[in-house]
């Protein structure tokens, strides 16, 4: 199907372009919207999950019009997968990155001065070394894109700071249409790439980041886990991935397990490049069904049949969750993510976070360590909650979901829901005696009367609200905080300090003008000296 010559793919309609080259019968939700948009020279920021089809969005109308596609890209291995399946459609491109020879590089360089290459995928850092800027604009530069945008945001799970001088991309190129790309979605990290981008008035895409066919639950971790995974591994057939926090932990698991006769491997960085790229193909080639990994494990992994995803510890944030589960199921077929929680990783996470210093200079970066303590409070919100699990992750990402997905522990096995409006109402009246200026553990420490020497400090023990909560455990004011949340009810701020805010909604429950309902359990599952703040 590769046989028509480039010059004529630019009398094609993108959708023609699209069977002839791509072999695909049409487009995917937004791409014909962002490849006319590419094509009118219109900016772009492309917020696609990962295997959404975010390439074919600058590919395709890179074909369709005269001149050269840049792609910036910061991975090495999927530039060269890239490169090669367009070049086995027929589509002539290349890159350029620390892996090449000399003569390979004056090759590369020769053919794009020929004008015989439609897309140069290059690393940022090959793009902004001696001279190369200067090089592309004697080069007929169409469009430009840019790969895993997210790179350029500290609030993404990747941040690299070589990404923010991407930048002078909008100075040497002041009239060409730059798109944005990732599969991080969150508002803040969108904000930051437009900004950090210079993107002008972009078409913005965002596909929605539901997976329908992944099934989501927590489990609660104690001393017996490793039984319930032995069991769980033991009864879901297919290939599954299992990620715990640390090597040390992936040597113990990987071992136990095969102690067990499971068919299990290790990955994490520790273990020789070699070691490493062996378990790699085992697993993806069925050869192993099962690879306990740290989170050095995944990216550019293509394999479309895992069948489970077990977060052995608590992940780090839910973005790094969402991705590292979403490796399941990408054949669309069921496949099951579970998660084993407790407390004692809290503490864990907390001190790898406390171990965030400048390795030049020993400080702490005291601001990676207040946004990672931020993100660890939404995922243990996200374990401990009652909440639609879809809802809650979704809703991370900006998109609202209505809950009930039939698809998550919490909705398939629902905890009735009771009539909360007064725990409520005294809930969110503390918020607002308290100046909306604190976050939920001391919110719920004012409503239970807590001796704590900032409230004591702060004279709110003098407050109406004060101690007017006793007939709660803490444990069910904070699930009762999170899910006004949840409910939209509350507001948080996200900008490192988590502080409540009210909305317009939280004002209608306390003047009675709207109900709250809550599936909270009973009794407290949870030991009480366990607080995140
Ligand atoms: P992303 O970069 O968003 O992770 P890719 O661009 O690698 O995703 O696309 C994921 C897969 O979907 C690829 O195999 C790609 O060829 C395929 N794909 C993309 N667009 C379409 C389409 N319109 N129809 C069918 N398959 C598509
Ligand atoms: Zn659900």
């Amino acid at each position: 199907m590769t046989s028509t010559p480039l010059s004529q793919a630019a009398s094609m309609t993108p959708l023609a372009a699209l069977q002839h080259y791509f072999g695909y019968d049409q487009f995917r939700q937004g791409q014909a919207e962002v490849i006319e948009a590419t094509l009118a020279n219109r900016d772009g920021l492309v917020v696609m999950p990962t295997g959404g089809g975010k390439s074919l969005c600058y590919q395709l109308p890179a074909l369709l019009r005269s001149g050269l596609t840049v792609v910036v890209s910061p991975l090495i291995s999927l530039m060269q997968d890239q490169v090669r399946s367009l070049e086995a459609n027929g589509i002539a491109a290349t890159y350029l990155n620390s892996s090449l020879s000399g003569g390979e590089v004056r090759d590369r360089y020769q053919a794009l001065r020929a004008g015989a290459i439609k897309l140069l995928y290059v690393a940022p850092e090959r793009l902004l070394g001696e001279g190369f800027l200067d090089f592309l604009t004697t080069l007929d530069v169409s469009a430009i894109a840019i790969d895993e945008a997210h790179c350029v945001s500290q609030w993404g799970h990747d941040f690299r700071p070589e990404y923010r001088q991407l930048r002078q991309l909008r100075q040497w190129f002041p009239q060409i249409s730059m798109t944005a790309l990732t599969a991080t979605a969150t508002e803040r990290v969108r904000q930051d790439i437009q900004q950090q981008l210079d993107l002008r008035d972009p078409l913005v895409h965002i596909a929605s980041f539901n997976r329908p066919n992944l099934y989501y639950e927590v489990q609660s971790k104690s001393k017996r886990s490793y039984e319930a995974l032995r069991h769980f591994v033991k009864r879901t057939p297919g290939a599954g991935i299992i990620y715990c926090l640390s090597r040390k932990r992936v040597d113990e698991l990987a071992f136990q397990l095969q102690h067990d006769n499971i068919d299990a491997l290790p990955y994490h960085a520790g273990l020789n490049a070699a070691t490493r790229a062996d378990h790699q193909e085992r697993f993806t080639r069925d050869d192993a069904r099962i690879i306990v990994a740290t989170t050095a494990f995944g990216m550019g992994i293509n394999k479309p049949d895992v069948r489970f995803v077990v977060h052995y510890d608590l992940p780090q944030n839910i973005e790094g969750y969402y991705q590292e589960s979403g490796r399941a199921g990408r054949d669309g077929e069921a496949a099951q993510c579970i998660l084993f929680f407790s407390y004692g990783d809290i503490r864990t996470v907390e001190f790898m976070i406390g171990n965030k210093i400048d390795p030049k200079t020993g400080d702490p970066l005291e601001a990676e360590q207040k946004i990672a303590r931020q993100q660890l409070r939404q995922i243990v919100d996200y374990a401990e909650g009652q909440d639609c699990r879809r809802t809650i992750q979704l809703g991370y990402f900006g998109e609202s979901f209505p809950g009930d997905c039939g698809n998550c522990d919490c909705c398939l096995n629902p905890i009735p829901l009771e009539d909360w409006t007064v725990e409520a109402q005294k809930f969110l009246s503390c918020v607002a005696r308290c100046e909306q200026r604190f976050g939920l553990v001391y919110i719920v420490n004012v409503l239970r009367g807590s001796k704590e020497k900032r409230i004591l400090e702060n004279r709110h023990d003098r407050l109406s609200t004060y101690g007017i909560g006793r007939d709660r455990t803490a444990d069910q004011w904070k699930q009762l905080g999170r899910s006004l949340r949840h409910q939209g009810l509350l507001d948080e701020t996200t900008d490192g300090y988590s502080i409540l805010r009210l909305n317009a909604l939280s004002w209608e429950v306390m003047r009675g003008q709207r109900t709250v309902q809550v599936a909270i359990p009973a009794a407290p599952n949870v030991p009480e000296e366990a607080e995140v703040s």
